[in-house]
This record gives structure tokens, C-alpha cells and sequence, in this order.
């Protein structure tokens, strides 16, 4: 009875980026890979991407950009105050007010 299995949500985490992946996959056939079954016998339905994600967590984005272009990810910080507006960091207060 078919009915009966039960989707379970398998979520990754990628050692690169850090995002999570939801996977879904049956249950049974995730205790059967847990005991040793082959990633592809045990998840026929599932594509090599997320067969990838559920061995080694990395996302095909990463997967990609390692075989592609290098993307330099860079995020600027921004702290937040803007000198246009006369805040100044040392006084803490606006420089208007003081
Ligand atoms: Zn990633």
C-alpha cells in the first residue's frame, strides 16, 4: 500500500553558501540509504542535484561556480549611519543638535 509511505523533508546545508535545502523524499527509502543503500537505488526519483545535496550538502549554485566562473562574493557592510545627515560616530548624537 502506497499510501501508507511517508514523505519526509530532508534538509541540507551547503559548506559553501550555508543556505539550507529542503529535500523530500520517502521514508523508507531514507532509512535504506542510512543502512548503506546506494544514493541512486535508493532515490530513483530524485535528479543528481539533489542526490548531491543529500550526500555532501552542497547546492548546485556551489556545485556550478566550482566548475564555472569564481564569483568573489563580497557583501558590503554597511553600518548604517550616513554622513550626509551630520551624525558624527565619536559625539554619538547629530552634530545639528549639539
Ligand atoms: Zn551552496
Amino acid at each position: 500500500m502506497k499510501e501508507n509511505l511517508h514523505e519526509i523533508c530532508v534538509v541540507t546545508y551547503c559548506p559553501f553558501c550555508g543556505k539550507a535545502h529542503e529535500i523530500e523524499v520517502n521514508e523508507i527509502d531514507y532509512l535504506d540509504w542510512q543502512d548503506g543503500e546506494l544514493v541512486q537505488n535508493a532515490f530513483p526519483y530524485l535528479d543528481a542535484d539533489e542526490r548531491e545535496m543529500l550526500i555532501s550538502g552542497i547546492c548546485p549554485d556551489c556545485w556550478n561556480g566550482m566548475f564555472g566562473q569564481e564569483e568573489d562574493e563580497d557583501p558590503d557592510e554597511d553600518w548604517g549611519y550616513n554622513e550626509d545627515m551630520g551624525f558624527d560616530p565619536y559625539l554619538g548624537c547629530y552634530t545639528d543638535d549639539c
